[in-house]
């Protein structure tokens, strides 16, 4: 920890906030302040704009090999530290180590794959059909970039970002949550040492994100917004956007659909469940948030993965054997209990879990709930927390139907054993990814992305270079 930097990051030098603010950064384990880091105010957020837009016009120039093996140091100083980021991460958000390992690899695979990315933007020449002209094809930087990101997986969603926007040429001004700031400013000096220039990357972290956000997003020098975080905050960035046409990607909220057919292996299955419904404490976009399971299999699924989550063992992330620490906050928690009593004054049947324990941290058991009214208001809202909701259904068409009845559309899990079935299922589903016998989509070589209000764009795999590049076309006469 006391290495880490906790101010912010502007033309590559760390400076204090302009007013000299400061905010806590809390351990969701005990609830104690590890420290304090800048508090950014529109001050401090124009002067990171304006490194950005300076640093823009000699960046975008740089030899494509130069960006990508700048990403490639990156990767390997990521990777080098994986057991001091992984700590630091455990310790601002929450996460056990293992997962927050796995994270760290995560984070520096989006390095890895984006430098091999760097040197590939294609162009095109031909004449076109008239035969009068011909065409000129070039990819060009976007332009500096606004970039921010959730507290939930505070090094990836960074990296997930830095990566194509670096390798594409473009700047950045990074807001990261304020709950987690230390991972983006552990970032932040990585990149400086892997050799990235000054200017490139400058990051505030802020308890002010419209006042700091706002401004930047109006004026029209930042040229690409890059979000992630829920639909609700999408909604309103892309409306302040609207202004100066400010391009977008976003990938926002979830609200999976988990379907287990008749001839599913319950073993894969409930392993799915485990992935898909316990990554991260449940804390996460691609989270399982209705399990619809086939009447004739719901007890016996229920009963399995009631076993296999009431064994998990809950604790502070940074104790040997623990699977489960705290959720973020208490504000967090209490959403997550309001749920459940909600879906249990409903009629849901507690198979394991639903009670808060006492004492200091935001824990909360791991839990499943089995018949679960379709009313509940946990159906149309993302838990963001360890508990399983389990609805029947009768037949593939009404599971379907039921699926895709949301306003989001990010990914759906489907558990069948019949190849017919499981592709008619996944083409129905209205989602941008669907996990098919398995739990786990994310994979940097993958596009990752929803459809509906989940979001617009993709990260991620080929096309998550594209989000931060232009076409420019020009038209040369056939002479
Ligand atoms: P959030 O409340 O939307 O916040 C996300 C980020 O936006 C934070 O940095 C937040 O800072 C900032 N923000 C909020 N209001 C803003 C404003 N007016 N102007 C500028 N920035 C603003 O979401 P969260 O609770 O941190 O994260 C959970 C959500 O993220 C879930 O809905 C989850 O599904 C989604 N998510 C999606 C993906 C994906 O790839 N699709 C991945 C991970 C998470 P403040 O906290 O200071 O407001």
């Amino acid at each position: 920890m006391t290495d880490t930097p906790t101010q912010l990051f502007i033309g590559g030098a760390w400076a204090d906030a302009a007013d000299g603010a400061t905010m806590p950064v809390d351990d969701p384990a005990t609830g104690e302040i590890l420290c304090h880091v800048a508090d950014a105010g529109p001050k401090d957020a124009k002067l990171a704009e304006e490194a950005a837009v300076q640093a823009q016009q000699e960046w975008g120039r740089t030899a494509p090999r130069v960006r990508s093996e700048i990403l490639r140091r990156a990767y390997e100083i990521v990777i080098g530290r994986t057991e001091e980021l992984a700590h630091l991460m455990t310790s601002e958000m929450g996460k056990p180590l293992a997962e927050a390992r796995g994270e760290v690899a995560y984070a520096g695979e989006f390095f890895r794959w984006f430098s091999e990315e760097a040197v590939r933007v294609d162009g095109g020449y031909g004449t076109l059909p008239d035969g009068r002209n011909r065409m000129l094809l070039s990819r060009r930087p976007v332009g500096p970039c606004l970039l921010i990101t959730p507290w939930n997986f505070p090094l990836a969603m960074g990296a997930r970002k830095i990566g194509p926007a670096v390798a594409a040429g473009c700047t950045m001004v990074l807001k990261p949550a304020p709950q987690t700031p230390l991972s983006s400013l552990a970032l932040a000096a990585i990149l400086k040492e892997a050799g990235l220039p000054d200017g490139v990357l400058n990051v505030v972290t802020t308890s002010r994100a419209g006042e700091v956000c706002e401004p930047l997003l109006r004026a029209g020098r930042i040229r690409k917004l890059s979000f992630t975080g829920s639909t609700a905050v999408g909604r309103l960035l892309l409306a302040q956007s609207a202004d100066a046409v400010v391009r977008t990607s976003m990938e926002l909220g979830g609200n999976a659909p988990f379907v287990v057919f008749e001839d599913a292996d319950l073993d894969k299955a409930v392993d799915g469940a485990m992935v898909a419904k316990m990554r991260n404490m449940g804390e996460a976009c691609t989270a399982a948030n209705r399990f619809f399971v086939h009447r004739s299999v719901a007890r016996e699924f229920g009963r399995r993965l009631a076993e296999r989550m009431g064994a998990l063992v809950v604790g502070p992330g940074t104790r040997d054997g623990v699977d489960v620490g705290p959720l973020i906050d208490r504000t967090g928690r209490a959403k997550v209990e309001a749920l459940v009593a909600d879906a249990v004054e409903r009629g849901a049947r507690v198979l394991v879990g639903g009670r808060t324990p006492a004492g200091p941290g935001c824990f909360y058991p791991p839990t499943v709930l089995a018949d679960v009214s379709p009313e509940s208001r946990l159906m149309g809202t993302e838990i963001f927390g360890p508990v399983a909701a389990i609805l029947t259904f009768d037949d593939e068409d009404e599971v379907v139907r039921r699926a895709n009845d949301t306003p989001w559309g990010l990914v759906g899990y489907v558990f069948t054993e019949g190849l017919d079935r499981a592709l008619r299922v996944s083409e129905r589903l209205e989602v941008g990814m669907v996990g098919l016998n398995t739990g786990l989509v994310s994979n940097p070589a993958a596009p990752f992305g929803g459809v509906k209000q989940s979001g617009l764009g993709r990260e991620g795999g080929r096309v998550g270079i594209d989000e931060f590049l232009e076409h420019q076309y020009l038209a040369i006469p056939v002479s």
